[in-house]
């Protein structure tokens, strides 16, 4: 059975040229990026110059660039590392309730260990008050932590403003911008953003490698001891071949930036609109203007998501529910919760992520098997 894709927002495919422009460092290019000879010389101007894509893509300066693990690694590294690093100017974080548990939870950690934190609400499209933001800031403020683009309801948050008001005030701001990454057009110095953490296998390039943004001059402490790789703030042996993949699908997102996101935007509301109007009682969920050009996050009513994503899989099409993104975790959304959806709605809750290789042939196929599971 052909396997239908939508659930860009939980990972995606790793193009060709990805892997292609990989490969070498998992055969013969082997060297380690810290040692002196031609092979290791080798391995670490691959990894320059996929340090020097990413900056290129965010406006940034290639020293600036911390390559990670992962989405969640780069978020606890901003978060902890700074909080750690300047608890001596205050204890005080403000982040909001509809964060990805990478943030949310760091902060939980920080809480335990004598930091107060504010979780901001959102109204019913997933978006802060920026009066709240500025009520909330106090002398103990060090960190403001607010999302890009939310994970589940695609919302995207008035960054712009936030980095106005974190500046006037000599306030550090962190943005997870893992979703927003080729969907967004992201200039750290326009949008005065001081830290920002992405993930590779969001945009295409392998699981397993993340990068974290962090200003010149900002201090921040390591959270894993060992060797002095990543100047000194990420201990351990730089995953040189994902790393350059990392790089290249960067590179390549934004290349393609504008026919990427037209083509998104075009399946994500025709199938918004099919599903308006042929399947009763639905609810589309998040901002309808402020949002990721791939994301469709729909409720419908007496309808239990779980057995949805079930039911969709013998079909071959794959989708996410309104549950936790863990398939062992059934708690109700922390986001929908937070948009005030009552819990009958957000379990029939399906979020459809849209990716480059979908086409309006995968979308009919999949209203059309939908429609035949609700009904
Ligand atoms: C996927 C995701 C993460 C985590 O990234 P990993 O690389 O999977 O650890 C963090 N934040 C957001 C918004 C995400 O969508």
């Amino acid at each position: 059975m052909k396997i239908r894709y939508f659930d860009h927002a939980a990972t995606t495919p790793v193009r060709e040229e990805v892997i292609k422009e990989m490969l070498p460092y998992f055969g013969i290019e082997y060297g380690n990026a810290s040692v002196m000879y031609s092979l290791g010389r080798n391995a670490k101007r691959a990894m320059q110059d996929a340090r020097r894509r990413v900056a290129k893509a965010l406006n940034a300066d290639i020293n600036e660039i911390y390559f990670t693990s992962c989405g969640s690694e780069s978020d606890n590294l901003a978060i902890k590392g700074f909080a750690y690093a300047n608890k001596d100017k205050g204890n005080h974080i403000i982040t909001t309730k509809i964060e990805h548990h990478a943030v949310i939870d760091s902060c939980r950690t920080l809480e335990k260990q004598g930091f107060n934190v504010t979780y901001l609400g959102v109204d019913e499209q997933g978006r802060i008050n920026l009066e709240e933001l500025i009520n909330s800031i106090t002398d103990k403020t060090i960190l403001v932590s607010i999302m890009f683009a939310n994970n589940e309801i695609g919302t995207i948050e008035p960054i712009e403003e936030i980095g106005k008001i974190t500046k006037e005030r000599k306030i550090v701001f962190h943005t997870d911008a893992v979703q927003a990454i080729g969907n967004v057009r992201i200039d750290v110095k326009k949008l005065n953003i001081d830290m920002l953490s992405l993930s590779g296998h969001k945009f295409y390039s392998p699981k397993g490698v993340g990068a974290l943004y962090v200003k010149d001059g900002i201090k921040f402490t390591k959270l894993q001891d060992g060797g002095g790789q990543e100047y000194n703030k990420r201990a351990g042996t730089e995953n040189v071949a994902e790393i350059v993949g990392l790089g290249k699908a960067i590179d390549i997102i934004y290349n393609e930036f504008d026919e990427y996101n037209e083509k998104l935007k075009k399946l994500r509301d025709y199938y918004i609109t099919r599903v308006k109007n042929e399947i009763k009682d639905s609810k589309v969920n998040g901002d309808i203007v402020r949002r990721l050009p791939g994301n469709a996050n729909i409720s419908f009513k007496n309808v239990m998501g779980t057995k949805l994503l079930f039911e969709l899989d013998k079909y071959g099409i794959c989708a996410s529910s309104g549950s936790a993104c863990s398939t062992d975790n059934l708690e109700p959304s922390h986001v929908l919760t937070a948009i005030g959806l009552d819990n009958t709605l957000i379990e029939g809750t399906l979020r459809v992520s849209f990716g480059k290789d979908n086409s309006i042939e995968d979308v009919d196929y999949l209203v059309d098997k939908l429609k035949g599971i609700i009904n």
